[in-house]
């Protein structure tokens, strides 16, 4: 039986003032039966490692270089990303694909960067509206997971994958339970095939995930819990989540 685990996406939201408000409420509502996690901005990773320090919930980051250090303004190692106490850090999420040209092979380096350190890589994979519509969802995904998969060998089955459709984050529009199983299904089965390891696997859904659709899709045999976008900037609707995961 895998753990479900929920991990909250804050993005480019908070400050210091809210996030204590936020992280302090979700200490509060402790304990959940899934594992829990908030990626937050980089700048507030060291409050939140200190916040949460004492607590079984953990926290993580939304991006990494690909590079262990250099000459390379404005970005952030895996070994930083270490020091600050990171469990997890997003790769591969859709806006960063979309918005800074983020490659599959950029996607998979990151996440092998990210291991070395010992930070579990969140990789996201997912399908455009027109690449859905096209009936591409499949080997969009496919291609996508294989990269990582490509990229890590052997170590492939430390990752979690996060599917998120790229036209259900931050639109209110979710996949339905059962749209979202099947590609569950193909990942696993992917996942399986190539480390030998994806029945133990996890893999996330994202996508307007909410208080009142969070049970149903966490129900299906091959989601394994969520990765939360707007909804983790509401302490309630994401303790509501958190709590649908059981
Ligand atoms: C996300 O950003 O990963 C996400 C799933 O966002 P939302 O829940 O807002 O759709």
């Amino acid at each position: 039986m895998r753990r479900k685990l929920v991990v909250g996406n804050w993005k480019m939201h908070g400050s210091r003032p809210a996030n204590a408000e936020l992280l302090s409420a979700l200490i509060g509502a402790r304990p959940f039966a899934a594992d829990v996690a908030v990626c937050v901005p980089a700048v507030f990773l060291t409050e939140t490692a200190a916040t949460l320090a004492s607590t079984e919930l953990r926290w993580g980051a939304q991006d990494v270089s690909p590079h262990e250090q250099g000459a390379y303004t404005g970005e952030i190692s895996a070994g930083m990303l270490a020091e600050c106490g990171c469990r997890y850090v997003i790769t591969g999420h859709s806006e960063r694909r979309a918005f800074h040209g983020e490659s599959d092979l950029l996607v998979a380096q990151k996440a092998k960067a990210a291991l070395a350190r010992g930070v579990t890589p969140i990789v996201c994979v997912g399908e455009t509206l027109a690449q859905r519509e096209a009936g591409e969802t499949e080997a969009v995904v496919k291609r996508q997971l294989s990269a990582v998969i490509h990229q890590l060998a052997h170590c492939a089955s430390e990752i979690v994958v996060a599917y998120e459709p790229v036209w259900a984050i931050g639109t209110g529009r979710t996949a339905t339970p059962e749209q979202a199983q099947a590609v569950h299904a193909i990942l696993r089965a992917q996942l399986q095939a190539a480390t030998g390891r994806g029945e133990a696997m996890k893999i996330l859904y994202g996508g307007s995930v909410k208080p009142d659709n969070a049970a149903t899709l966490f129900a299906q045999a091959d989601i394994d819990g969520g990765l939360i976008g707007g909804a983790s900037l509401k302490a309630a609707d994401f303790i509501a989540i958190c709590r649908a995961a059981a």
